[in-house]
């Protein structure tokens, strides 16, 4: 593994995300909170609130981040997308964020309004592409920022060149995270990290784990954002009920644990806002026993 990874100059604390969508219903914000609060028991870094396409869930999202700022009390990244928003309208979602208290931004492009797969055109006077909106961001203040990298690559990239060329062109411009695409197969991870650290980008890659709470919806989820469902997972499809869960769990824990052994520093979890999956596969997961140090030299 590579050292945007790896850290082999002795012991080191696990970084650990959690990422929380927006509840749907005003009636769903005493669950989320509910979750939030019971997540907060591991100590999370930091936690994250998504965006939805073109700021149609903008207002769910300032509900969510200022109850987890304000009365739940964690660090809390805000994402932003560029989609179907003039600049102003963008920098109008960062004041309010900033206005909850929020420091750090996970900064994206966002899907075409039509939908992943369609082409995408920026907003005439919106922010072209992600590192035109993180250069957005450092003139407001100086924000720690995150960013979406790929593992299995982009479905919209032609090539791998054009996949790490991005990601190169938003550490550029400020990024100082990168949080993965969920994938299944560690391998495609570690051949990733590969491919960023000899690009010279010497950002922690943080990958994502993605829990299977449904084996139906993660299937499709994975085929709508090109991720790949490798066979280990298919028995799943066969499992309902306490047999699924328990599988899951195994299944998320020891690709945490096998990820940790490659020399990796750092989990953002999606959590679907369940915090029974989740804080069953953290206590499963070997790494997080005891003190939360990992890559001892
Ligand atoms: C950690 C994470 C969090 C996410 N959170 C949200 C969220 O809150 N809300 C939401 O709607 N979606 C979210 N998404 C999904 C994301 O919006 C989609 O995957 C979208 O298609 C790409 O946005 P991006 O910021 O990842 O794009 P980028 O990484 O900036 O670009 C993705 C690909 O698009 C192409 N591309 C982009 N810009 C250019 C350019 N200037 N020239 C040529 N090609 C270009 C390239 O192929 C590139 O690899 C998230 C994804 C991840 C991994």
């Amino acid at each position: 593994m590579t050292p945007a990874a790896h850290h082999a100059d002795g012991p080191k604390r696990l970084e650990l995300s959690f990422e929380f969508f927006p509840p749907k219903k005003p009636e769903q914000f005493a669950a989320f909170k509910d979750t939030a609060e019971r997540l907060k028991a591991f100590a999370p870094d930091f936690v994250s609130v998504t965006y939805g396409a073109g700021g149609t869930s903008k207002d769910r999202s300032f509900a969510a981040v200022e109850m987890l700022t304000q009365e739940v009390g964690l660090p809390t990244a805000a994402h932003l997308t560029c989609v179907s928003a003039a600049c102003s309208e963008t920098n109008e979602a960062i004041a309010t964020f900033q206005t909850f208290g929020v420091r750090h931004f996970v900064a994206l492009r966002g899907d075409p309004p039509e939908g992943p797969g369609t082409p995408y055109a920026p907003h005439p006077e919106g922010y072209t592409d992600t590192a035109d909106l993180i250069r957005g961001l450092r003139r407001i203040d100086d924000f720690e920022i995150s960013v979406s990298a790929y593992p299995e690559r982009h479905p919209e990239s032609p090539d791998w060149d054009t996949e790490i060329d991005i990601l190169k062109r938003k550490v550029e411009a400020g990024a100082t995270r990168a949080l993965t695409q969920f994938f299944y197969d560690n391998d495609d991870f570690e051949r990733y990290v590969e491919k960023v650290a000899a690009a010279g980008i010497t950002i922690p890659i943080v990958p994502g784990i993605l829990p299977v709470h449904r084996f139906a919806a993660v299937h499709s989820f994975a085929g709508r954002c090109g991720a790949r469902i490798p066979p280990h997972l298919l028995p799943l499809s066969e499992l309902s009920g306490e047999a699924h869960f328990e599988a899951a769990v195994d299944l998320a824990a020891r690709q945490i644990d096998d990820l940790a052994q490659r020399g990796v520093s750092g989990f953002h979890i999606y959590t679907m806002n369940q915090h029974r999956l989740v804080s069953a596969v953290l206590k499963a997961a070997r790494i997080f026993e005891g003190e939360r140090t990992c890559c001892a030299a």
